[in-house]
């Protein structure tokens, strides 16, 4: 690879799941990398850190060292009144603290030639005709291909004139500890708890880590007033206020349901939440950030290996593989909040449409396949 007028084939902003993913897969094909972070790593990010089947699939390594808990079994409730359990022969969603998952996937470039350069803010991106210039706190650097993977507020998005007006959900999340008793744990440690009916239009979570649960609301609307409320009432009906102590307590926005934007532009592109890449039911984004970063990564490596140079067959790729379908999940999405006393007892009483929910979960069905074979049939 010719690198006389650059000084890296490809600069990764961002080192969360969708940039570690990228950066490992790019390494892994000898292109020369940099990876910029405006934080010092390994860092704490607000999440419940559920990786789903589908997004264990995708990993170089298993996460033995790093997994926290695997859940075999979700508890879904309605209304914290009535509840029913679903349990696999395979763990369903397994639990890591972002902080070590992120560095994990990121040390693996790193191994493989990646450089890093963590508590580096990018200030500009600017495309030139045979390069882009990025500008940050600590200089300038020159790559042939950007690659924003910055979250939900970009940096990168905005410089290349990408992705303006992302639909947004909220959510917000609290490490809660048992005072003194680890035993206070064990009736949540074995399950994954779904809670509909304690927030509009979203549901709230118990994911239970090694020594305390992650626990959070999530909301599809794009404002909610006073988010923290309903926090503080599900902890409260979920018996986590006395005794427990609840630590660094974060709002964060989600972009769901991505849009039919064109996500790349001649050097560079966005991937994971700086494309707007969250499943627009669940707010599940670390599958599609990791798949994301996969995607960009072969037509980086295709354009810049083969003849002719572009970028476009990524915005087709992600639209056809992951736009598309949140276009049906964001139907799905209405009609499980607007009737979800409806879609729970559904649920509840139907094998065929839990193990259709699991389906999903593991990549097996997506959102189209629910609505084009399963929908139709059943409404026609
Ligand atoms: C409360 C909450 C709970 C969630 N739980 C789950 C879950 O259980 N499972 C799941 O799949 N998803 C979950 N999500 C969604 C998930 O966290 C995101 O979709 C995921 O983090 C997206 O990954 P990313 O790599 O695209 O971006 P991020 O993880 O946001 O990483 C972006 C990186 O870019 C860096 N950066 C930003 N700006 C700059 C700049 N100017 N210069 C340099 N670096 C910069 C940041 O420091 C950061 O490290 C949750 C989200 C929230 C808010």
């Amino acid at each position: 690879m010719n690198k006389s007028h650059t000084d890296y084939d490809v600069i990764i902003v961002g080192a969360g799941p969708a940039g570690g993913m990228c950066a490992y897969e790019l390494s892994k094909r000898n292109l020369s990398i940099l990876i910029l972070d405006k934080e010092k790593l390994p860092r704490y990010k607000v999440c419940a850190g559920g990786l789903t089947k589908k997004a264990v699939d995708l990993l170089p390594e298993d996460l033995q060292d790093i997994a926290e808990n695997h859940t075999y079994n979700v508890l879904l409730t309605l209304n914290h009144r009535w509840g029913f359990s679903k349990t696999t022969s395979f763990p369903i969603v397994t639990m890591v603290m972002r902080e070590k998952f992120d560095y994990f996937l990121v040390q693996k470039s790193v191994d493989n030639g990646a450089r890093l350069l963590d508590q580096t803010k990018i200030i500009l991106a600017e495309e030139l005709s045979d390069c882009v210039l990025v500008k940050t706190e600590k200089g300038n650097f020159k790559s042939k291909v950007i690659v924003g993977a910055d979250g939900v507020t970009s940096s990168v998005g905005r410089c290349l004139g990408l992705r303006k007006k992302p639909r947004l959900g909220v959510a917000i999340e609290g490490e809660i500890f048992p005072n003194n008793n680890a035993n206070d744990l064990s009736k949540y440690n074995r399950s994954l708890h779904l809670d509909f009916n304690v927030i509009p239009k979203g549901y709230g979570w118990i994911f239970p880590k090694k020594d305390h649960l992650s626990v959070g609301v999530f909301t599809t609307l794009q404002k909610i007033k006073d988010i923290k409320k309903y926090f503080s009432l599900y902890i409260d009906r979920k018996g986590l206020t006395k005794n427990y102590s609840c630590r660094s307590l974060i709002g964060h926005q989600i972009p769901i349901g991505g849009r039919s934007e064109i996500l790349n532009t001649k050097r560079g592109l966005l991937i994971g939440d700086a494309a707007g890449l969250a499943d627009p039911i669940t707010g599940e984004g670390i599958y599609f950030g990791l798949r994301s970063g996969q995607i960009a990564a072969e037509a980086i490596h295709k354009s810049l290996t083969r003849y002719s140079f572009s970028l476009d067959v990524y915005t087709k790729t992600v639209k056809d593989e992951i736009i598309n379908n949140f276009r049906y999940g964001g139907y799905l999405a209405i009609l499980l909040y607007t009737l979800s006393f409806i879609a729970y007892n559904l649920g509840r009483k139907s094998d065929l449409i839990i193990a259709t929910f699991i389906k999903t979960v593991t990549g097996e069905l997506s959102y189209t396949d629910i609505f084009t074979k399963y929908l139709k049939k059943y409404l026609s």
